[in-house]
């Protein structure tokens, strides 16, 4: 006779088991319900756009002779695209960090090489919006994922320059807080604030303070979701300063890896 199989096997669950499977159950049905959530807000988001494209193309059919108005409705397409464009990909992007093992390794990441793609890479946009772009801090090294980590602190960096106005400054200050174990990123901008009221919510999928103008600006409501994802899978968390008016600051704390830290203590001459 063969091995029994492990299911037809009496195996006795003393209470503490059963209450694990029950965890484990009711765990499991919080991810399908946040799963079930997230395809009918996407569905939801993605109609939106969807829906404006089907009617400028039924307009461009109508209008065919009059070359003014299809130039119009063309330069709406283009937006209409974009905005689509930039859902699809942020919703690709944020089911892919949140899926477990969003990477397979933790490699050495350098912070300020993140940083530096980070700005370079918004550097033309805050240009166009006469935002000063600027970063600070000393060499750090993180475990994780270094293009997740670039997403995470562009992400940061768009919003502080959608957000804020011409003339000011956006800042990316990078500092390592021996004592809390962890490497910080602080993006800090002098933009619009968000109301405490909203601070809380920002980081939720799809949530904006104000739609109408996060329309406008293309957002799509889920760059502070990725960010939040992103460093939860690196082990750390965000944090969020703002005050309407005068500004908010974004940082990432990102645990300080095991063997920076012992370097640490060996070099200190007191220890
Ligand atoms: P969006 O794509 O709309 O920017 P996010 O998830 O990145 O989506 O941000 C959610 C909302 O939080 C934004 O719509 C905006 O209202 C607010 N927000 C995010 N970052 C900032 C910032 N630096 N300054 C002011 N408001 C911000």
């Amino acid at each position: 006779r063969g091995p029994v199989p492990l299911r037809m096997r009496a195996v006795p669950l003393g209470v503490r088991h059963l209450l694990l499977l029950t965890e484990d159950r009711a765990e499991a049905r919080r991810v399908e319900a946040a799963r079930r959530d997230f395809v009918v807000n996407a569905s939801h988001e993605l109609k939106t756009p969807v829906g404006a494209l089907a009617l400028l193309g039924d307009a461009v059919a109508e209008a065919a002779d009059d070359a003014e108005a299809v130039k119009r409705f063309a330069e709406r397409i283009q937006v209409e695209s974009q905005r689509l464009a930039a859902l699809v990909r942020d919703i690709l992007e944020l089911s892919r960090v949140q899926s477990e093992g969003a990477f397979e390794a933790a490699e050495e990441v350098d912070v300020a090489a993140v940083v530096s793609e980070a700005v370079d890479r918004s550097r033309t946009t805050a240009s166009a919006r006469g935002i000063t772009l600027e970063s600070s801090g000393p060499a750090a090294t993180v475990l994780g994922d270094h293009r997740m980590l670039v997403t995470a602190v562009r992400n940061l960096l768009d919003n502080a320059v959608t957000y804020s106005d011409p003339g000011t400054r956006v800042a990316v200050a990078t500092s390592v807080d021996r004592q809390g174990g962890t490497v910080d990123i602080a993006v800090v901008d002098q933009g619009i604030g968000i109301p405490a009221s909203a601070q809380a919510r920002v980081f939720e999928r799809f949530y904006r303070v104000d739609p109408a103008r996060a329309r406008d600006t293309g957002g799509t409501g889920l760059g502070l979701s990725i960010v939040k994802h992103v460093v939860a899978d690196h082990g750390g968390e965000v944090t969020l300063w703002s005050e309407p008016g005068h500004g908010s600051t974004f940082t990432i704390h990102l645990p300080l890896p095991p063997a920076l830290e012992r370097g640490a203590t060996t070099t200190d001459p007191e220890g």
